[in-house]
């Protein structure tokens, strides 16, 4: 390293040491600020659309159950199709109008292109103002994190990575009509996240990640040339594995660098709410499907457990990254899950949507 690069990263590295100090900063006076707001609206329980608005963790949870009993929910299996039916049918019945965005996806290391499948559950569809709650419901044809290959091709059912984000929402879409939003509301559902067998970075020519989430991000930019005046994605937020028994969830790097205001917003509320999962200090950079929507400009906050950023990760010992032991394991059951994780998530994001804009 010269010299002069390593100035840059000085600099550089006091720019992330300032910018974390600054997101520090604001806590006492933007919480004093929401707490105020939390005593009238939210945190007494008190008045109208918010005390009939209540995120009811069991039955979030037995979603989350009758999701991996359909068993794995790979994309371009029966498993996925009949995942499909269920949550459209759902959404449908909580007042949502439902989009299928449906394409052709040809993985390197796969002799045929599969069929893939964004769902797309809108309430109030003619707003332009829009926000969006997402994840991906995919799951993991290969379980490689199981010490013995022979495991990897067991059925692997994703209770925590593959299911929670999906009934996280299923619970949310009960309550989305009390919640009397001021802007539109979408919650998507991302196809083609985990469809991995070579698991090689892409550079050395390993499998493609992101399938669905890239292919919304390019639909969306392409819509958003073609008619600038029209809808437009104010906030996203990705959710990630938040059903684990006892989780903690960090700033996710690059959430915190690149849709800072947003990360300060949530754990924010977390913090008024008293939602201890979420830790205000840093973790590591997850790689998720946040970055296509950050790409396109959609400011996009991961919440994902993952490892203290000071956390240094041995080569081959991958799994340490993700503050999951059962990650990308035949474990990553229901049992090793938890509905109060799922509410500290729910009302998170309930108070997020009520307050939006
Ligand atoms: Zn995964």
């Amino acid at each position: 390293m010269s010299h002069k690069t390593r100035l840059l990263w000085t600099v550089l590295s006091l720019l992330v040491v300032g910018g974390g100090i600054v997101l520090m900063m604001h806590y006492p006076s933007s919480n004093a600020q929401s707490s105020n707001q939390g005593s009238t609206s939210f945190a007494t329980g008190r008045g109208g659309a918010d005390s009939s608005a209540t995120f009811d963790a069991q039955r979030a949870f037995n979603y989350l159950r009758q999701i991996c009993a359909i068993g794995p929910r790979i994309s371009g299996t029966e498993g996925m199709k009949k995942q499909i039916a269920m949550v459209k049918k759902h959404f449908e019945a909580q007042g949502a109008q439902v989009e299928l965005q449906t394409f052709q996806a040809k993985q390197r290391s796969r002799p045929q292109a599969v069929e893939m499948t964004n769902l797309i559950a809108r309430w109030h569809p003619e707003r332009k103002r829009r926000i969006m709650v997402c994840t991906h419901y995919d799951t993991r044809p290969i379980a490689d994190q199981e010490p013995n290959p022979r495991d990897w091709t067991k059925p692997f059912v994703g209770a925590n990575d593959g299911a929670s984000g999906v009934a996280v929402m299923m619970e949310l879409a009960h309550h989305v009509a009390a919640l009397e939003l001021k802007v539109g509301l979408d919650f998507v559902l991302f196809d083609g996240e985990e469809y991995i067998f070579d698991k090689r970075p892409s550079e050395e020519g390993g499998d493609r990640y992101f399938f669905g989430s890239d292919h919304f991000a390019d639909e969306y930019a392409k819509a958003r040339r073609q008619n600038p005046g029209g809808m437009e994605y104010l906030e996203a937020i990705l959710l990630d594995m938040v059903a684990g028994k006892n989780a903690k969830f960090p700033y996710e790097g690059h959430s915190a660098m690149s849709a800072g205001r947003l990360v300060e917003k949530i754990w924010n509320i977390a913090k008024e709410l008293d939602c201890k999962a979420f830790v205000p200090s840093w973790g590591q950079d997850v790689l998720d499907d946040h970055l296509a929507l950050l790409r396109v400009g959609i400011p996009a906050v991961d919440i994902v457990p993952s490892a203290p950023r000071n956390r240094h990760i041995l080569p081959g010992r991958e799994a340490d990254f993700m503050d999951y032991p059962h990650w990308h394991r035949l474990s990553d059951i229901p049992e090793n899950c938890s509905p109060d994780t799922m509410d500290q998530v729910g009302r998170v994001l309930m108070t997020w949507m009520r307050r939006a804009f």
